[in-house]
């Protein structure tokens, strides 16, 4: 089997083969797919094209070890998912090189993730003991109403390449401990970091077939003929809204039960009597967390007008001092995006925006050379109908209107298809709660700029998604709620 070692000390070489069972093994065709750093454009490794036999392949061995994994006390599943986090912990510097690496982001982002990755397998393992039950008397009298949380079966997790630690791990905890199996199809931009992880969990004693890893060029046949398997009970999807759909409908054949993380375009708001120091500091982290490639990311800041000038200025001046570079060189603050079409993308809609009449303030231009580069920008007096207030950046764009009443950013924070997070900063906390509350979305963030936290029910409203993941919400997508009508 082949296999990678990135630069530096790692405590083993990543296969770069499909995990299906206790095997690593080749693509049946002998087929890859070339793995590029973004910040050179140059290939890193090839990984195996696992086509739908492999998958199926995958399918067998989830199912082969279902009944062993569910049976296995909770108890037992729990210390495996802590085995998990200490071994990825134990691992943190040299995980946090390989996203910056494959993904391109900045090193501090690339930590943050793997921390945050690795805190799944912990906060699931102490949910792994605590699956709930019911019990309670029939309205009419005469029985008993008994409810059984039961783990759903063989799962497909779909990951994309922007978290390829945390969308894993998000994924892959919540399952096991509810005493699912699984198929991680990773991103097939990152996919080091997910086999990097499966290899990390085979060795802290996941059973062979608990985690099988199936990576491929061909994802909507792969995962068709997965979805088509009749052992296949679960769909969880992290990607675009787009992508979404086609899974749904796909998932629909067989009625598989389906979450689904899809994309947002955050509103970021802020009142005049925000903390301005605050706001900016928010700003700073929910815009450029992972250069803005981030579902989360505020995309559109509607700013109320006596505060706007101010808050512009010193967005300005913050972005505008940050550091851009190779996501492995300790300097950069501020990494490469993922691919040309990423570029290309932002440069669009920035274009559409200027051409509709709004200015730009930093940035806004992608530099000549090598690698897959946008700066930090920031284009104000962005006009109602341009495309950047419709469609997510992904990217380190930060679009700016101006606003006068609440119910005028109410009503253009909701103007959009997605709900998935939103940012609301006031001093006024009545206030920014009532805002909160109107605004259509999963998350909001209260004068702070990060949402994300294991512990909390991530996911969005209206095309961001459906279901949640984190907390016990997140176990809980993985059961099946069995009532038992019991007379005694
Ligand atoms: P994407 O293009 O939708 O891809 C996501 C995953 O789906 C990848 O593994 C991809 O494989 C796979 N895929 C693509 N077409 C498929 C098909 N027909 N059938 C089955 N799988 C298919 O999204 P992305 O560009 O990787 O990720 C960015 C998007 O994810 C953004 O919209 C972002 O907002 C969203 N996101 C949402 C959350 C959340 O929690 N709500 C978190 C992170 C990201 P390949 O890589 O081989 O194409």
């Amino acid at each position: 089997m082949t296999s990678y070692s990135p630069p530096g000390d790692g405590p083993f070489a990543i296969p770069t083969g499909l995990l299906i069972g206790a095997q690593w093994t080749a693509a049946a065709s002998g087929a890859t797919i070339a793995v590029d750093n973004p910040a050179t454009g140059a290939v890193l490794t090839h990984v195996a094209d696992g086509d739908a036999a492999a998958g199926i392949a995958a399918v067998d061995a989830a199912a082969a070890a279902a009944a062993a994994w569910a049976a296995t006390p909770p108890r037992k599943r729990a210390e495996v998912l802590l085995a998990c986090f200490h071994a990825m912990m134990a691992e943190h510097e040299w995980l946090a090189q390989l996203i910056s690496l494959e993904n391109g982001k900045a090193l501090p982002d690339a930590r943050g993730e793997v921390a945050y990755a690795a805190e799944f397998f912990r906060w699931y393992a102490e949910e792994a003991v605590r699956i709930p039950g019911e019990l309670a008397g029939s309205p009419a009298g005469g029985n008993r109403i008994m409810v059984q949380y039961q783990p759903i079966g063989v799962a497909l997790l779909i990951t994309p390449w922007n978290f390829p630690a945390a969308m894993a791990t998000r994924k892959i905890a919540p399952a096991l401990a509810a005493g699912c199996t699984c198929i991680l199809k990773p991103a097939s931009e990152t996919p080091l970091t997910a086999l990097a992880i499966a290899e990390i969990m085979r060795r802290a004693g996941v059973p062979a077939g608990v985690v099988n890893v199936v990576t491929t060029s061909t994802p909507g046949p792969v995962c068709s003929a997965i979805l088509h398997d009749p052992r296949v009970r679960k769909l969880s999807f992290t990607g675009s809204t787009q992508v979404g759909r086609v899974l749904l409908r796909e998932a629909a054949d067989q009625v598989i039960s389906s979450s689904m993380e899809l994309g947002g375009n955050a509103p970021f708001v802020v009142f005049d009597d925000a903390d301005l120091d605050a706001a900016i500091d928010g700003a700073m982290i929910a815009k450029m967390r992972n250069a803005g490639e981030a579902c989360t990311a505020a995309n559109r800041f509607y700013v109320q007008r006596g505060i706007h000038d101010a808050f512009v200025a010193r967005l300005v001046e913050r972005m505008g001092a940050l550091t851009v570079g190779a996501g492995t060189d300790p300097a950069t603050q501020c990494g490469a995006m993922i691919n040309r079409k990423a570029v290309d993308k932002i440069e669009r809609l920035v274009a559409d925006a200027v051409a509709l009449g709004a200015e730009v303030r930093l940035g806004g231009k992608a530099p000549a050379g090598e690698g897959y580069f946008y700066p930090p920008s920031v284009i104000a007096g962005v006009q109602p109908g341009s495309e950047i207030l419709r469609e997510e950046v992904f990217g380190p764009v930060a679009a700016v209107v101006a606003f006068d009443t609440a119910d005028e950013a109410v009503a253009l924070a909701n103007d959009t298809e997605y709900g998935l997070a939103a940012y609301v900063y006031s001093t006024d906390l009545g206030r920014a709660l009532a805002i909160a509350e109107r605004i259509e979305c999963g998350m909001v963030a209260v004068n702070r700029g990060l949402v994300s936290d294991a512990a909390a029910p991530f996911g969005g409203m209206k095309q961001s998604g459906l279901g949640r993941e984190g907390s016990h919400h997140g176990l809980i997508e993985y059961c099946e709620a069995k009532y038992i009508a019991v007379t005694w």
